[in-house]
């Protein structure tokens, strides 16, 4: 009850020592969609205590993805690193509450995860001995001191009531012999700073619960809500790594993604509501997202399925507007009349602009690859067949008349369909397939058709795909 008069505040909190993925992606999309649901606000906070892999640049460039996709955050963003002294002093009052412990085991001792059921060994020593050792000057870490035999039950929005065994949480460090906090006690803090009351974010920060729930009631903190979303798997459902292919916001922005249709299907990795018939900007994601939607299993990365909500987005631009994006391609050739009804007939596969354009260029571009499939025989009517396309004067060079006149050639000498178009398409332009030919041709221009027909192009001195 009281949750619902707490102000929805979200964060999203990744570190700077990488570009944005779709994972990180989706995570600070949901955080965003939460907070502008409930309107509330959706915070900013870089983890960026791992000096050495940290940069600025990274920072710029994480900022830069998500500001494409939509996902602008609210107030001022905060670094982890520029917090040290509000750490420390956060720290001081967990010593100085006994909820803490200087521990002096050698690191090799402290290191690693494993569990701790036993008491640790330097819990125990009497306060004038440990007091003694840090005020020598003593190396020495601080753990938290749990409460022993208690069962961790904590809630997560999409999963429940959880329990962890009792044994499987130990006296876990919360700040280093340097005097900086661990990952586990910073978030704490920072959270509890910005006023975040849920956060969402990847499963495999489950474990870290228990522990972080204990620093807030040690604290007397009031618990955010906790929301920890599934992890999104490749196509043979293993964990997203790069050999699955492209998976940075990056990487799809440069092969010419619109942020619309990115934002549209990220936002289907584990929300089941999310619409997959239409796009929608983050503004109207928001306005229906709900965590009570949001699934718990896994949701696959399916780039196919990602090119549907692209060619959704190439659905909502006209046949004209393409034409004019493609016209770095068409400028190379001399046809001028046909341009539209080519993109017609390419954009159907394509999901993006620039796949179109590419699409357009293999088309009209002539490669040595294929043409090599026909064999050094050109056919026996490739120069008759060139005399009558010579025949269209330039001011008739149109799909029509072309196809006419190839028909027309076709009956006179008894070739049957396949007997002329495909070797007239290979002729031309080294594909196998494509859109109709006389459509192609048109584009081409004729002085360069005939060229490549009569075989005055030779192969060798055509560009290579
Ligand atoms: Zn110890």
């Amino acid at each position: 009850m009281e949750e619902n008069k707490r102000r929805v505040v979200t964060r999203f909190a990744p570190a700077p020592t990488g570009s944005l993925h779709i994972g990180g992606a989706r995570t600070a999309l949901f955080n965003c969609l939460w907070a502008r649901r409930n309107g509330g606000d959706f915070r900013l906070r870089f983890e960026d205590t791992d000096r050495a892999r940290s940069s600025g640049q990274n920072e710029t460039a994480i900022l830069d993805d998500l500001r494409w996709l939509g996902i602008e955050p609210d107030g001022h963003i905060f670094r982890q690193s520029e917090r040290a002294v509000i750490h420390s002093a956060a720290l001081a009052e967990l010593i100085s509450r006994g909820s803490v412990y200087p521990c002096f085991c050698p690191a090799a001792e402290t290191a690693g995860g494993k569990r701790v059921s036993a008491p640790h060994i330097c819990r125990d020593l009497p306060k004038e001995e440990s007091g003694r050792r840090v005020s020598n000057g003593e190396p020495h870490c601080f753990r938290f001191r749990i409460e022993r035999g208690r069962a961790f039950k904590f809630t997560d929005r999409l999963r429940g009531v959880m329990t962890a065994p009792e044994d499987s949480i130990g006296d876990f460090t919360v700040a280093r012999s340097d005097g900086s906090v661990t990952y586990l006690l910073a978030a704490v803090i920072d959270d509890h700073d910005m006023k975040v009351s849920c956060v969402i974010r990847g499963e495999e920060h489950l474990p870290n619960v228990p522990k972080q729930e204990m620093i807030y009631e040690s604290m007397g903190w009031e618990k955010p809500e906790w929301v920890h979303i599934p992890m999104i798997l490749d196509s043979e459902r293993r964990k997203l790594s790069k050999r699955s292919g492209a998976m940075s916001v990056g990487e799809y922005r440069d092969r010419g993604w619109a942020p619309r249709a990115l934002v549209s299907y990220l936002a289907t990795l584990s929300w089941s509501a999310a619409p997959t018939d239409r796009l929608a900007s983050t503004d109207e994601l928001a306005a229906m997202f709900d965590l009570g939607e949001v699934a718990r299993f896994s949701p696959v990365h399916d780039e196919k399925r990602m090119a549907r909500f692209g060619k959704l987005y190439m659905a909502g631009l006209t046949d004209e507007y393409l034409a004019g994006e493609c016209r770095g391609v068409f400028g190379k050739y001399a046809g001028e009349t046909d341009k539209t009804l080519l993109v017609k007939e390419a954009r159907a596969a394509c999901s993006t602009v620039r796949e179109l354009v590419r699409s357009v260029e293999n088309e009209l571009s002539l490669g040595s690859e294929t043409f090599g499939g026909l064999g050094e025989d050109a056919p026996a009517w490739a120069s008759e067949l060139t005399e009558r396309l010579a025949s269209i004067p330039e001011s008739e060079w149109r799909s029509d008349v072309i196809m006419s006149a190839i028909k027309s050639f076709a009956s006179e000498r008894s070739l049957k369909g396949r007997e002329i178009f495909h070797p007239l398409r290979v002729l031309s332009t080294g594909n196998s397939r494509g859109a109709p030919i006389g459509i192609v041709l048109s584009c081409i221009g004729r002085e360069e058709t005939l060229a490549r027909v009569s075989l005055k192009s030779p192969a060798k001195t055509r560009g290579v795909k």
